[in-house]
């Protein structure tokens, strides 16, 4: 099999419709997305239901069907009221409103719907938790649930017990994996260094460790690189690959513009601000 995995879309429909463009040479079986479809961007509500299509109900053991292979992302949650206004910045906040405002009742419940994790098992033997932040908090509803580097995923893994846990969240790509030698009592992760865009330097190969994987963001990279990321697990190659898609960053910068046209510009245009961070994959 092999598995298309996404994540915070974040309403950026361009850079997902490039993802899906993409994903259509790559010959893959099934779609995992990690949360965060909705904030930030213009089109939520659309980015939702195209998701909705794509992660398709599948029965894989653990998985009760319908249920998709889709957790809940913070964004959700605050999208539907779940969590505290105070956790999310004052551009975030901004977004969630207008989203909170448009949202069909058939969205809502969709998102109302979605599990804070998932344990799949991918392939004959191979088991993946899938949630948004962290295993230990999984939604991120405490704003401290970001897996980061090696000591991270060390710590989370103290809270999954499958092979593979795949997580979102900080929106930069990220492979960490249970070093082979350990000191009795502290097992050692560490990240793996695979982040080239292009074959061969994009793709890990695995064996029976542990592994703790990010694919980064599909509509908001923070890792310095503006290009739309996703990725693939094949699990019959045992390997992990990174894409990277370049999309009209543009159009989103326009349409976040036109949608919303109440706002100060400093939460748009002004450095770091939801359109200018965009440009820069910040
Ligand atoms: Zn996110």
């Amino acid at each position: 099999m092999r598995y298309a995995i996404l994540s915070d879309v974040h309403g950026n429909l361009p850079a997902l419709q490039a993802v899906l463009d993409d994903l259509a040479g790559r010959a893959v079986d099934a779609l995992l997305y990690l949360g965060d479809a909705v904030g930030y961007y213009a089109d939520s509500c659309a980015v939702a239901e195209r998701l909705a299509e794509c992660v398709a109900p599948r029965s894989c053991s653990g998985l009760a069907a319908p249920q998709r292979p889709w957790v809940a992302g913070n964004h959700e949650w605050g999208a539907i009221g779940r969590l505290a206004p105070q956790l999310f910045s004052p551009a975030a906040l901004f977004a969630l409103k207008h989203i909170r405002a448009d949202m069909p009742a058939a969205t809502r419940e969709l998102l109302a719907g979605l599990p804070e994790r998932l344990e799949i098992e991918l392939d004959a033997g191979l088991v993946a938790t899938l949630v948004h932040a962290s295993p230990a908090d999984p939604v991120g509803a405490t704003g401290a649930g970001y897996v980061e580097n090696g000591e991270d995923a060390r710590e989370a893994a103290q809270f999954f017990s499958t092979q593979i846990c795949l997580v979102g969240h900080t929106h930069c790509p990220l492979i960490c994996r249970e070093a082979a030698e350990q000191r009795p009592g502290r097992p050692r992760w560490e990240a793996a260094e695979i982040f080239d865009d292009r074959p061969p330097g994009n793709r890990l190969v695995f064996g029976s460790e542990r592994l703790l994987f990010n694919p980064g963001s599909v509509g908001q990279p923070r890792d310095g690189d503006p290009r739309a990321a996703y990725a693939v697990l094949d699990t019959t190659a045992r390997a992990f690959e990174l894409w990277r898609v370049a999309y009209d960053i543009a159009e989103t910068q326009a349409r976040l513009r036109a949608w919303l046209s109440d706002a100060p510009a400093a939460l748009l245009d002004a450095r770091g601000g939801l359109a200018e961070r965009l440009s820069r994959g910040i």
